[in-house]
């Protein structure tokens, strides 16, 4: 069409080529990223977040454009709004995060999967679930695969979330089967990078923090434990392809780094990187915390044309650079 007469046919134009994408716990460290890619790509993003774990500072640079809308709003509370997909990531991440309230992490995750994948089958939409690593809990075969049924402690400190998150990939499966719904499920392994919340206890946050304020690296256990760590626009990246990926592939995907270190190989990195003075110290392992953990990401390799591009050293680079400004 070469002339268009009325404004409202305009609007009504450029709202059709634009997504509207739905972003639960979009305030937070992983969602705001997302929230930022989403916005890039063209589409328009509506964010909802109570901020129990994510902040305003996460996505003020984002309420600048017309296209983000901010929603607060718990998700264990039914929803109504008008979109094409959604991601569902909101849930407290870190330990002590989310064994601060344990009974609402579960409720997060089970309620809130509930309401949004009642949302999804109300507008006939995709939807996405942030699932974790923790499903294969403290995992007796290495490196972990999708097909792996993992181990997990049903009533430890850590079950709110391992659970939950098992339970939400039941439902979406049972929504999958039983209602025929679109679904996808990233299996995040341990991310970091910028707007990680420097208090949430979580081992990059931690040692680049002790690292630049001269304390000490607070190793728990005797720190030979293992972690993948992936970086952030990496992950997101991951997601997105998820999320664009065939019809007829759910996941679950494993979506990390498998490049595999100990807790005091990565210590020694921070300390390195940082020019700090501060030592090692060793402190009492935390109940339940796995031993080892590396994704093995050859189906995201083969469905999604998907793996990391972000060296450690670059991603760490980027992220002692963000706790600089903000500590
Ligand atoms: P985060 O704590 O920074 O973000 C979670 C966001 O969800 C926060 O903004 C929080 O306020 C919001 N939220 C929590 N409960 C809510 C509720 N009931 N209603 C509405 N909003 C709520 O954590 P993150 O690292 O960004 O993690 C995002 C998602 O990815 C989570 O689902 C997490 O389980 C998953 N994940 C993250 C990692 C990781 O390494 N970061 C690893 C595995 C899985
Ligand atoms: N960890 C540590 N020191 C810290 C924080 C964490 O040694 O100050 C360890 C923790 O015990 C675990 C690993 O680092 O073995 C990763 O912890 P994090 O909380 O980042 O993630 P998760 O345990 O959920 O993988």
């Amino acid at each position: 069409m070469d002339t268009i007469i009325f404004e409202g046919v305009e609007h009504l134009m450029s709202r059709k080529s634009r997504k509207s994408v739905l972003v639960t716990g979009g305030a937070g460290f992983l969602g705001s990223h997302l929230c930022e890619r989403l916005l890039n790509e063209g589409n328009e993003v509506i964010c909802v977040d109570n901020f129990y774990t994510g902040n305003k500072e996460n996505i003020v640079h984002l309420m600048e454009s017309p296209y983000f809308e901010f929603i607060r709003q718990d998700i264990c509370f039914p929803l109504y709004v008008e979109v094409d997909e959604i991601y569902n990531l909101a849930c407290p991440a870190s330990p002590i995060h989310y064994q601060f309230d344990p009974v609402q992490t579960t409720k997060t995750s089970v309620h809130g999967s509930i309401n949004m994948l009642g949302l999804a089958k109300r507008l006939k939409i995709k939807i996405l679930q942030a699932s974790t690593s923790e499903v294969y809990g403290s995992p007796v075969v290495h490196p972990q695969t999708e097909s792996y049924w993992g181990n997990v402690n049903p009533i430890g400190p850590r079950s709110c979330y391992d659970e939950g998150k098992r339970c939400a990939e039941t439902l979406f499966f049972d929504y999958n089967r039983q209602h025929n719904l679109q679904i996808k499920i990233a299996r995040i392994f341990n991310t970091y990078g910028p707007r990680m919340h420097p208090q949430d206890g979580r081992v990059v946050s931690n040692f680049i923090v002790q690292s630049l304020q001269g304390q000490d690296l607070t190793a728990y256990g005797d720190g030979a434990q293992t972690r993948s760590f992936c970086y952030v626009d990496d992950l997101i990246d991951g997601l997105v392809k998820l999320m664009n990926s065939s019809d007829d592939f759910t996941g679950p995907v494993n979506i990390g780094n498998p490049l595999e270190m100990s807790i005091v190989e990565l210590a020694e990195k921070v300390i390195q990187m940082t020019g700090s003075k501060s030592k090692i110290i060793y402190n009492p392992l935390p109940k339940d915390d796995p031993q080892q953990r590396r994704p093995d990401i050859s189906l995201a390799k083969e469905k999604l044309g998907w793996q990391p591009a972000t060296d450690l050293d670059t991603g760490l680079r980027k992220t002692i650079e963000y706790f600089k400004k903000i500590i």
